[in-house]
């Protein structure tokens, strides 16, 4: 993960590439900041800068070698723990490390609920347990193995029950150039042994632009509906995401059925279609084409052998996979047009009945191969 990668924050990116311009890394340091602030990701970004091999001025390089593995979450000289829902008292935070890598990969800015999502908690208590503080000091005794750094982030030392205070010696005297990153949320919570013995590195809430800004620059989201869900998220980018996905969720549930509709040519039921889409109100269908375009680009790297670069969730990723049976990728070349054409006729305020009709009819005619007069256009009465 780059800096250039986490939303807003400038001054904390700043400070942090100061620490190591001035040669003054603190070997523990707390990352301390609200949900959905970025914690978790400036610790990685932090790690991944004082790691990479060739350092640019305002981030890590990205490419080299030890930049490709932080940014798979799989550098040898990269520790991670977190609370986790043991089964076993044997259970350490390794026990749980491919659905962790997962989980992060997905969301940087995940919460514990999305992050008991991915395990199978049932109704047991999350924490950071003795097993796990052991298995932090055993992983920490070594040296280095690549990289100058050996970097430990905990994330949410809250859930460190008393066992914590196995960790203060190590803490406090660790080997030559290793550091402890912790990402806490509520220092309230946070053992006072441990509180003392890090620096303190505050992380403000994400301002309303900030959020607005990432929506719209990462998450396709139009002026209008990124100000909405930026406001009604507070500062909390996990929050933001999390209404995002609900919104896309609808959206893709939509655009399938269309998309289905068009494939079996059903005429009355595209009417019908037709008519839901032309009361959405104008900005619900821009998100709702954008939403179209990004799914048929997502499904054109599925086509062309390039899996790893789709980040679609689990449901929509099947969906996806099943519709690349059945379309080629000129098929998903020229819906795609179709879609960005009506993108920008709604934007131009076009009537939303005549034109929605229209893409169906040349969206059919796609999927279908069948040939319609040149520039015949339906128009409803
Ligand atoms: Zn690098």
């Amino acid at each position: 993960m780059q800096f250039k990668q986490i939303a807003g924050q400038a001054a904390v990116k700043q400070k942090l590439i100061n620490t190591v311009n001035d040669n003054r890394v603190s070997h523990a340091q707390l990352f301390l900041g609200p949900e959905g602030s970025g914690g978790l990701a400036l610790a990685i970004a932090y790690a991944q800068y004082l790691s990479c091999e060739d350092k640019q001025p305002d981030d890590s390089c990205g490419v080299c070698s030890s930049c490709r593995k932080y940014q798979k979450l799989a550098h040898p000289d990269l520790h991670f723990s977190y609370p986790f829902f043991a089964k076993d008292k044997n259970d350490t935070a390794l026990t749980f490390i491919e659905q962790w890598r997962e989980a992060l990969l997905a969301n940087t800015y995940l919460n514990l609920d999305i992050w008991r999502g991915y395990l199978d908690a049932e109704n047991k208590q999350a924490n950071i347990n003795i097993a796990e503080c052991h298995q932090i000091i055993k992983k920490l005794s070594f040296k280095p193995f690549e990289s100058i750094y050996k970097i430990l982030i905990l994330w949410l030392p809250e859930y460190l029950d008393k066992e914590g205070n196995a960790l203060l010696k190590i803490i406090e005297e660790p080997q030559p150039n290793t550091l402890f990153l912790l990402v806490a949320q509520n220092q309230d919570q946070i053992l006072n042994t441990i509180l003392s013995r890090t620096q303190l590195v505050k992380i403000p809430a994400l301002s309303y632009e900030e959020i607005k800004e990432e929506l719209i620059q990462n998450h396709h989201q139009t002026e209008f509906s990124a100000a909405e869900i930026a406001y009604l998220s507070n500062g909390n980018l996990t929050e933001a995401l999390a209404m995002l996905q609900q919104e896309n969720k609808s959206y893709h549930t939509l655009f399938v059925q269309w998309l289905r509709l068009c494939f079996s040519n059903k005429g009355i039921e595209v009417m019908a279609f037709v008519d839901q889409v032309s009361k959405m109100g104008r900005e619900n269908q821009k998100n709702f084409l954008r939403y179209g375009i990004s799914f048929i680009r997502e499904c054109c790297l599925l086509m062309s052998g390039a899996g790893n670069l789709v980040h679609l969730p689990a449901q929509e990723l099947e969906t996806a996979q099943k519709m690349t049976a059945v379309m080629t990728i000129s098929m998903t070349q020229a819906i795609s047009t179709e879609l960005e054409k009506a993108h920008y006729h709604v934007e131009r305020n076009a009537n939303p009945k005549i034109l929605f009709l229209d893409v169906s009819l040349q969206i059919i005619k796609v999927l279908n191969f069948k040939t319609l007069p040149q520039g015949t256009h339906y128009i409803p009465n």
